[in-house]
């Protein structure tokens, strides 16, 4: 797949973008098409096309940097009273751009803003029979 990204562009400085954070590892600026406004995107500035390519230590500061915009968000002039994490991973979770990305989305009452799902209640038995799973995976690594 090509590892080329607009994002690429951005961090190099080739592309122009609304910056609100930029240190060695992580840049954040203002998504382009946003979905309530003030929405922003948090990148690593190195190359990682989903989660598995990407350093668990700069996930880590992804969401650290994340934590931070979402409390400047609160009291900047955007004015919101609710923040949403949202990150894509992989074409079926509505991923576009293939260079990982944390969306942090400012919230306000009404702002139509949502995720569209169907909850079930599935009996405690498949429940446990998935925990199951998932820890044999984490224990295979
Ligand atoms: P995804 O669906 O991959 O999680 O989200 C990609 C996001 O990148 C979208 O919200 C889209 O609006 C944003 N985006 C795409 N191209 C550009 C661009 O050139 N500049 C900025 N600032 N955002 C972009």
């Amino acid at each position: 797949m090509n590892p080329y990204t607009i994002f690429a562009d951005i961090i190099a400085g080739r592309a122009p973008a609304s910056v609100v954070y930029d240190d060695p590892d992580v840049l954040a600026f203002l998504d382009i098409r946003p979905v309530t406004p003030g929405h922003l995107l948090v990148v690593p500035k190195v190359v990682a096309r989903n989660l598995a390519e990407l350093d668990p230590a700069l996930g880590g500061k992804l969401f650290q940097v994340g934590q931070r915009l979402a409390a400047a968000l609160r009291s900047s002039e955007v004015g919101c009273d609710g923040v949403n994490f949202f990150l894509a991973d992989g074409v079926t979770a509505g991923q576009e751009v293939f260079h990982v990305h944390l969306h942090v989305i400012p919230r306000t009452p009404g702002d139509g803003f949502g995720l569209r799902a169907r909850a079930t209640s599935p009996p405690r038995a498949d429940l446990d029979y998935l925990a199951g799973s998932i820890r044999g995976a984490l224990t295979r690594g």
